[in-house]
């Protein structure tokens, strides 16, 4: 079986791996599903069977028209993930979206996704493992960082379970999991992302940095102090309501 390096293909060939992780998606009918890299179909043929409208994109050419070929009913759209634009597909349902994603794409991928959550109803991605937990820590743990944050503030996500390397061909270096991320129903009163970014990219890039040291120019050590902040507390140690906080009061705020 040919593989494409460069697009990130593991083809998943366990049949009751991928009915466990299609059971977990539990597609109905009267679902709208986006399928992210379909590849060969392994999950695609499955949640077609559920009868559920599904809408597929797949940048390799020759995989989208092996699909068309394969299932004449589904829509595969040819392109680039990063750069369709999700507002040609939506309807009047959220969007679950899906997909055993190609690892070299997931965390630009997830970013995307989050910027237009308001039109997501939950979404169940096959990821490095080591993304996952990175998805799903919570604060004072090592994993956690710019991309646990961000999360946090979008959804609630849950790791679901792990997937050996033998589940795929070829098979990846690492493991992999399932998470599920589902959209926060209570949405933040603190709306600039573009704040709360700057101020993540600026303290994970110090991580080992005292906190005073690494939002150095975004806060003072008064304002953390008046935050109930201790200013020697690591970027790690703080959680996603002190970083808004911490955005709230900073100057790139004003
Ligand atoms: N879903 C299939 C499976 O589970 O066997 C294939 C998964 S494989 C890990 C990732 C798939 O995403 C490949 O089919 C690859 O061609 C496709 N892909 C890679 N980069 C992409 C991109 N930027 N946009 C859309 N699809 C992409």
């Amino acid at each position: 079986m040919r593989a494409r390096k460069r697009f990130g293909q593991n083809f998943l060939h366990d049949q009751n791996l991928i009915r466990k992780i299609v059971n977990a998606i539990n597609p109905k009918p009267e679902d709208h599903v986006i399928e992210i890299g379909p590849g060969r179909g392994a999950l695609t043929a499955l949640l077609l069977k559920s009868g559920c409208q599904l809408d597929v994109i797949e940048i390799d050419r020759d995989l989208a028209s092996e699909l068309r070929e394969k299932h004449p009913q589904l829509n595969v759209i040819e392109s680039d993930v990063l750069k369709f634009d999700f507002s040609q597909i939506e309807g009047s349902r959220p969007l679950r979206i899906v997909g055993n994603l190609p690892y070299n794409i997931s965390t630009p991928l997830l970013f995307k996704l989050f910027n237009q959550i308001d039109s997501i109803r939950d979404m169940y991605f096959m990821l490095q493992l080591e993304v996952v937990n990175r998805l799903t820590a919570e604060h004072s743990h090592s994993d956690y960082g710019r991309l646990s944050v961000m999360s946090q503030y979008y959804c609630q996500s849950e790791k679901l379970f792990t997937v050996p390397p033998e589940a795929f061909i070829p098979r990846p270096k690492v493991m992999s999991a399932i998470v599920r991320l589902t959209p926060q129903n209570k949405k933040n009163d603190f709306t600039d992302t573009e704040v709360l970014r700057k101020i993540l990219i600026q303290a994970f890039s110090m991580r080992r940095k005292t906190i005073r040291n690494a939002l150095k120019g975004y806060v003072t050590a008064e304002d953390i102090i008046a935050l109930g902040l201790d200013p020697r507390a690591r970027p790690e140690n703080l959680s996603l309501s002190n970083y808004i906080a911490i955005a709230k009061t900073s100057t790139l705020n004003l």
